[in-house]
């Protein structure tokens, strides 16, 4: 890999990167993002994943999964629609044993995807530059064949092995979240809260970076500008007190909203 080159992303660069709709704006034009996530056995990972797509930041959002799963998501969320062309894919929380089959189907595509969860475990060659892996520590470990404690103690080495071996961007989540491209660039977000650590978070932030992707972003900018808002979200919704997951999809429009003006 190139030399790492680390950056903070700040409050002006989200702003500038962020893709703000034009006068002439089509719900298509905008971006559309589906989502590949959730079972039966795991509902909830299909409605928090769509809730971090659904966020205003794409034209669109397409469901694909179990017809069960996707009764529940058309009734907590009117807006998404079914199967169709996308241009972007979120593959892979909750969904267990179609993980790997919904991973195959998003990247027969060749759209830029989101992998995240169980999807990770079926990451065995390398990727589309494109393609964002989400691993929390436990997940990248796991991938690597080491010990969760050595990807906490050297993160930065991690994660840039994981773009070698994989050849895509890889955003390692945690108090810091890093991450980090094939061209050796590396950016870390500290915007979120320790409550933040609860479950469904994760989920949320695969949606929001797909939709970022789906709204023409590059990987890098979309992961890292998703996980900057992501932050935010959750520290708006928190407030200083706990928050669940979907309380943090729900604040990323407020967390837009309080960009500094560009
Ligand atoms: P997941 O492990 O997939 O549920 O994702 C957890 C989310 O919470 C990621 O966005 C992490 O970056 C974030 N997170 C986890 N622990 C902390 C923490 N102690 N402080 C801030 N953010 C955290
Ligand atoms: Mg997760």
């Amino acid at each position: 890999l190139p030399h790492a080159h680390v950056e903070a992303l700040q409050p002006a660069d989200v702003a500038h990167l962020l893709p703000r709709p034009t006068s002439d704006a089509q719900k298509y034009t905008r971006g559309v993002v589906g989502v590949r996530a959730g079972s039966t056995q795991y509902p909830g990972a299909a409605l928090l994943s769509v809730a971090g797509a659904a966020s205003g930041l794409a034209g669109m959002v397409r469901y694909v999964g179990e017809p069960a799963v996707a009764d529940r998501v058309r009734t907590a969320h009117p807006e998404v629609v079914g199967a169709g062309r996308v241009q972007a894919w979120v593959v892979g929380s909750g969904g267990g044993e179609h993980a790997g089959a919904e991973l195959r189907a998003a990247l027969a595509d060749g759209v830029p995807t989101v992998v995240d969860a169980d999807a990770l475990h079926h990451v065995d060659h390398t990727l589309p530059q494109h393609t964002v892996l989400t691993p929390h520590a436990g997940e990248l470990a796991r991938m690597l064949g080491v010990e969760r404690a050595e990807v906490e103690a050297a993160p930065l080495a991690h994660a840039r092995h994981a773009v070698a071996s994989y050849g895509c961007v890889v955003l390692l989540k945690g108090r810091r979240t890093l991450v980090a491209a094939p061209d050796g660039r590396v950016r870390v977000t500290e915007t979120g809260v320790p409550w933040l650590a609860t479950a469904g978070a994760g989920d949320v932030l695969g949606g929001l970076i797909g939709a970022l992707l789906a709204a023409g972003l590059p990987s890098y900018d979309a992961a890292s500008v998703g996980s900057w808002l992501h932050g935010a979200a959750a520290a708006l919704a928190s407030r200083g007190g706990p928050v669940v997951a979907g309380e943090v999809a729900h604040a990323i429009p407020d967390a837009v909203r309080n960009l500094p003006r560009v």
